[in-house]
């Protein structure tokens, strides 16, 4: 195409005027002469074929022209890679969206933790070296009744470190009911290898009882294993063996028990409605010997691995080399103790710590949200779209309660062609939407795109937003 107006013999203005035209002085002053340079030659480069066979006009490349598309690249390369989602996919805690929200007791303990020097591994009352567990080690006990207490990065290290611990070059009895994948990489039987556990299955996927335990314990038992089966349940024909039974057995043949109850809460969530979880205290309660949980799912607080029980066994686990290897820096665990802390009084939990604030949101208050945001959404995306504000489930997410669905309401955002073209226009809004400044996720369910609204705290921002939502089929 080659336009009226473009001159053949056009030239692109050189590098060197170019740097030294005052629009170029900002970017240079903002972004440094050597990046500036760099992506003025790229820029150049790219716009040379065209010049020469003259398809460019001349105020295409006039330096103020070529200055500012300069300077949106570089905005663009200086752009954080880590940003910020609304996430209205309806999973609450959503492994890929970086599970939990932190309160801002936390926010402010993290602060404090990167902006000055703090006794990280050192008692101020001796004077002392110190162990950084000290610091949250008291709260811990006190929330969940052990003994001793360890924090790693994340739980899977917690599952790696504690069998490395207490069962290397001997044999972990666990039922074949409990070898579970979680997701990526994290597989029982490859943790196992990976920390030297002998793996003894037991019994089978759906049912294993006592006596399967007991057959499989020998000279080379090391310890008995149980894994919450977070991410999928079994029903119909099972059984289980209850931990305090299992714990029995172990116990009388002088082996421990880990249980890696993976999300894992400090509290019974029924007292807010939420489906039972197995709780921390009651796992110990009921014999456990060590007992692992993630920071950041049902916790509510930063990415870590709890690891509690007996004193003796955290001793253990606490010399092992590897632990050094995955220990927790100390904004994560400033932002765990202030997350604990909150714990402290459970009465007013819910409406300091974010995840279960949002977890609680009654179904009620969220329909009438949608309903409220439903005329202006409706607006913006025109005669191609219906948009209706519907009930809608979701899911707690990070493999609590697989099964249990939270009743929420959506925006559920249905395209008005012909069947045959409905998945790429859902696909082009998914896109549209994921294109926004602070990009938005929903899901796509039932030919629909549903905005689950359980997460939408921040409205005004979500709404700023939208009229730069641009998607076809738009009524003009
Ligand atoms: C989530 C989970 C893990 C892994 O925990 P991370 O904190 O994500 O490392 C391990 N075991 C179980 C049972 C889990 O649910």
């Amino acid at each position: 195409m080659s336009a009226s107006g473009a001159s053949p013999h056009l030239r692109l203005p050189s590098i060197d005027s170019l740097l030294r035209h005052p629009a170029c002085q900002p970017l240079a002053e903002r972004y440094g002469r050597d990046v500036l340079l760099t992506t003025l030659r790229q820029l150049l480069d790219e716009l040379r074929d065209a010049v020469q066979q003259g398809l460019v006009q001349a105020i295409e490349v006039s330096p103020e022209v070529l200055a500012g598309r300069v300077g949106e690249r570089l905005q663009a390369q200086h752009r954080s890679h880590v940003r910020r989602v609304f996430n209205l996919t309806g999973t609450v805690l959503h492994t890929n969206l970086g599970r939990a929200l932190l309160p801002d007791e936390a926010i402010e303990a993290v602060q404090m933790a990167a902006r000055y020097p703090l006794n990280l591994e050192f008692d101020l009352h001796s004077g002392k070296r110190g162990d950084r567990d000290d610091l949250i080690e008291g709260l811990i006990r006190e929330l969940t009744g052990a003994e001793a207490v360890t924090v790693v990065n994340n739980n899977a290290a917690a599952v790696l470190l504690s069998l490395n611990s207490l069962g290397a070059r001997k044999e972990g009895i666990i039922s074949r009911g409990e070898l579970i994948e979680i997701g990526g990489a994290f597989r029982i039987p490859d943790i196992m290898a990976r920390a030297g556990v002998k793996l003894h299955e037991v019994g089978t996927t759906n049912r294993t009882h006592a006596r399967d335990y007991e057959a499989a314990i020998g000279p080379r038992s090391g310890l008995l294993m149980r894994v919450h089966a977070s991410n999928y349940s079994i029903e119909g024909f099972t059984t289980r063996v209850p931990t305090a039974e299992l714990a029995q057995l172990a116990h009388q043949h002088g082996l421990p028990l880990l249980e890696d109850l993976g999300s894992g809460s400090l509290l019974d969530l029924t007292r807010w409605g939420l489906p039972a979880e197995p709780t921390v205290r009651q796992a110990l309660l009921d014999g456990a010997d060590i007992v692992t949980f993630s920071g950041d799912k049902l916790l509510g607080g930063p990415q870590a691995g709890l690891i509690v029980g007996r004193k003796e066994l955290i001793g253990k686990i606490k010399k092992n080399p590897l632990k050094r290897a995955l220990r927790v820096d100390k904004l994560t665990l400033a932002a765990l103790e202030a997350v604990l802390g909150l714990y402290r009084n459970p009465d007013r939990l819910a409406e300091r710590l974010p995840s279960l604030r949002l977890l609680t949101r009654p179904q009620a208050d969220i329909l009438v949200q949608a309903q409220r945001l439903q005329p202006t959404l409706a607006r913006q995306l025109g005669e191609g779209w219906s948009v209706s504000a519907l009930p809608a489930l979701g899911m707690i997410g990070s493999g609590s309660q697989p099964v249990a669905r939270l009743p929420s309401a959506a925006l559920c955002l249905r395209p008005n062609t012909s069947k045959r073209l409905r998945g790429r226009s859902l696909l082009a809004l998914e896109s549209a939407l994921r294109g926004l400044p602070v990009p938005v996720l929903g899901r796509i369910d039932y030919d629909a795109l549903w905005l689950d609204l359980r997460q939408l705290d921040d409205e005004p921002a979500w709404l700023a937003q939208l009229d730069h939502l641009k998607v076809e089929g738009r009524a003009g």
